[in-house]
Formats: structure tokens, C-alpha cells, sequence
């Protein structure tokens, strides 16, 4: 595909940054990202997200001793507008008198790119971007998925070589949004741009990531793709953020846990006072009151259109999130029986 660029590999090494009022945003942190690749920064407001992602664009100098290097080229000094980065933030920043097509084509203009194959670009990314027929539409004659669309055309216009988005979808409706979040991932593999995507929304870090950062006041608290990060949490921090989690503290005995409702068997033979450990809702089996290794009483039932969500007491010493088939018959007040493999109970570290 034409419109392909040729992402670059990003290093950030040692890059921390305290702002003039004393403010630490970023403790030195170190991350390399692949040519191509999809890292998501994800974490609570005010973790240092979108400072990480101002210091690779070039709209933040690292504390002294932090670098970022493209393609092991040191980039540390140089502004913006010669590091080749697209960006797009949650607000579209997009010009509302020009219409769509030179929106798109405003970074070719300014470097000069003959009209013939400016026009041909534009062309080609409005199908990209799926908003065929408003290529004369003024911005503010868009909705606001349109106009994201035209911000993140815009931005890949250029084929730089890296992508920075900033919550592009976070002002947008849920339906919306999940909507552009399946069309922004395969734009996304289709350009193989190296793209840094800033979110606090774990669905979106799951599904785009190849690898996602969880970060916590300033720092890196684990990194790893979707899939590491959501079966193995380092931490209850992570634990809780990515995913519904069940956290429980109980004693284990010879490799089980000790809990109100019964013994759950974990992987190894431990003993301990006191353990945490956690166990996502969708891993666990609902069964006959007398069938599983812990029995509790259903305390709500919500039926959540793809599954039901109960709420058990009396089996884990705090109330038990268990997502079961949106087929079983189960009401408050129901004794249940409940089982979960070894595999799905993860120790955690004491905080
Ligand atoms: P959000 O999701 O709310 O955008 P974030 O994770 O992107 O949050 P940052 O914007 O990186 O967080 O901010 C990290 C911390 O640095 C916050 O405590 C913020 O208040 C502070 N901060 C950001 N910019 C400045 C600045 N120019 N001067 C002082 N403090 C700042």
C-alpha cells in the first residue's frame, strides 16, 4: 500500500522530568519500541502518560540525562516539526474554516508537496479513513467521529515514521468509540507506523497494544502485552486497573487457600499466614451448591446481556464477583457451589 510508512524504532532512555514547580511527572524511565509496533501507555489521570508522550514528540525536554533516540539516532534536542511524528490528540486541533481535504493536505503543503500528488494522498487516506464524500465539508460540519477521522488522516498524511496519539476517542460516544477503535486498529497495521497510543481505558490498551505500559504515579508498573498483563499482574495495581479482578487475603495451607466457603487448591504447595490472590470473575465455574470447592449465597444477579454477573457472599470472606452463562437459571438468596482451576488463581505481592 502506498500510504505505508516506515516506522521507527523509538528508545527512551533515562528520560524522568520534574516541571519548574518542583511537579514530578516521570520518574527516569527506559522503554524501547519496535519499528511498527503499538505501545500503549495506560494508567489513572496524572500518572505521567501524555508527559511521556510530549518528551518522544519533542514538546518536553527530558530532565538532564534522559535521551530518546529514533532509529538510535539521539533526537533529544530537536523540535518537533523535524522529528517526522504525527499526532492526535482528544481535542481535534483540526483548522474549522478549511475543509476536509485540506486539512488533510495541510502538512504536505507546507513541505512543498506538488498539488497532483497531494490530491492523490488525500484521496487515498479519506478511503482509508472511511469519510469518502466529505472532502468539501468545512470541519465544523462534521460530527465528532468524523472530525477524529480527518484529525487522524491528518496526522499519517506526512508517513511519519512515528504515530503519537493522545485519547483520540475519548470524547466520543461508547458506541462510537468502539467502533473507531476496530477501524483505528487495522488503519493501524495496514500503515505499520510506529504508533505510542496514551489511554486510560483498558479496553482500548487491549485491543490496540501489541505491548502495553501500565503506569502509576510517574512510574512503570508493568510491561507486557495484553495478554501477560491481564492473566500475570505484577501487583494489585495492575490487577485491579486492567480487568475486573477479585482480590482476596486469606491464609493457604499446603497449597490452598483457606476461605470461609471452602479450600481453593493454587498452583504449588505454600503455606502462609496470610496471601493475596486474585481471580478475574470470568474464571470461575457456577455449579450445584454441593459440586464445587467453595459454596457461597448469591447476593445479586445483573444480567449484562452477554453473561450474568453475580455477586456471592459468604465464600471468599468479601463479596465474590462470578461472571456466569446468561443461561443458568440463578436468583438472590440461591446457594451455589463454585470451582476455579489451580492456573487461574494468581498470588500477588504483599503491596
Ligand atoms: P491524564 O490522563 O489526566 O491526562 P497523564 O497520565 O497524562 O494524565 P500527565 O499529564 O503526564 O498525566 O501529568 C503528570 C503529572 O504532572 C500530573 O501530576 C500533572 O499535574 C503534572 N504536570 C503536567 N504538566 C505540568 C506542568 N507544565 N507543570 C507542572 N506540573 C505538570
Amino acid at each position: 500500500m502506498s500510504a505505508a510508512g516506515h516506522g521507527a524504532a523509538v528508545r527512551i532512555e533515562a528520560c524522568g522530568k520534574t516541571f519548574a514547580d518542583g511537579t514530578r511527572a516521570l520518574d527516569p524511565a527506559t522503554l524501547d519500541i519496535a519499528r511498527g509496533e503499538t505501545l500503549v501507555l495506560l494508567g489513572p489521570s496524572g500518572c505521567g502518560k501524555t508527559t511521556m508522550l510530549r518528551i518522544i514528540a519533542g514538546l518536553e525536554l527530558p530532565d538532564p540525562g534522559g535521551k530518546v533516540l529514533f532509529d538510535g539516532k539521539d533526537m533529544t534536542s530537536v523540535p518537533i516539526e523535524r522529528r517526522n511524528v504525527g499526532m492526535v490528540f482528544q481535542s481535534y486541533a483540526l483548522f474549522p474554516n478549511m475543509t476536509v481535504a485540506d486539512n488533510i493536505g495541510y502538512g504536505l503543503k507546507i513541505r512543498g508537496v506538488p498539488k497532483q500528488e497531494r490530491a492523490a494522498r488525500v484521496a487515498e487516506l479519506v478511503a482509508l479513513t472511511n469519510i469518502t464524500g466529505l472532502e468539501n465539508r468545512r470541519i465544523d460540519q462534521l460530527s465528532g467521529g468524523q472530525r477524529q477521522r480527518v484529525a487522524l488522516a491528518r496526522a499519517v498524511a506526512i508517513r511519519p515514521g512515528i504515530l503519537l496519539l493522545d485519547e483520540p476517542l475519548t470524547a466520543l460516544d461508547a458506541a462510537l468509540r468502539d467502533r473507531l477503535r476496530g477501524e483505528l486498529n487495522r488503519l493501524l497495521r495496514a500503515l505499520g507506523i510506529t504508533t505510542i497510543y496514551v489511554t486510560h481505558d483498558q479496553a482500548e490498551a487491549m485491543e490496540l497494544g501489541d505491548r502495553i505500559v501500565v503506569m502509576r504515579k510517574g512510574a512503570i508498573a508493568q510491561i507486557g502485552s495484553p495478554r501477560e498483563i491481564y492473566f500475570t499482574p505484577k501487583d494489585r495495581f495492575v490487577a485491579e486497573f486492567v480487568g475486573a479482578a477479585n482480590i482476596i487475603e486469606a491464609p493457604i495451607e499446603n497449597g490452598a487457600l483457606v476461605l470461609p466457603g471452602g479450600r481453593l487448591q493454587v498452583d504449588g504447595n505454600a503455606t502462609a499466614p496470610r496471601t493475596i490472590a486474585m481471580i478475574r470473575p470470568e474464571t470461575i465455574r457456577v455449579m450445584e451448591p454441593v459440586g464445587g470447592s467453595l459454596s457461597g449465597i448469591i447476593d445479586s444477579v445483573s444480567f449484562v446481556g452477554d453473561r450474568l454477573r453475580l455477586v456471592v457472599s459468604g465464600a471468599s470472606g468479601k463479596l465474590l464477583n462470578v461472571d456466569a452463562p446468561n443461561t443458568i437459571q440463578a436468583k438472590a438468596g440461591d446457594r451455589i457451589g463454585l470451582s476455579v482451576a489451580p492456573e487461574s488463581i494468581r498470588l500477588l505481592p504483599e503491596d
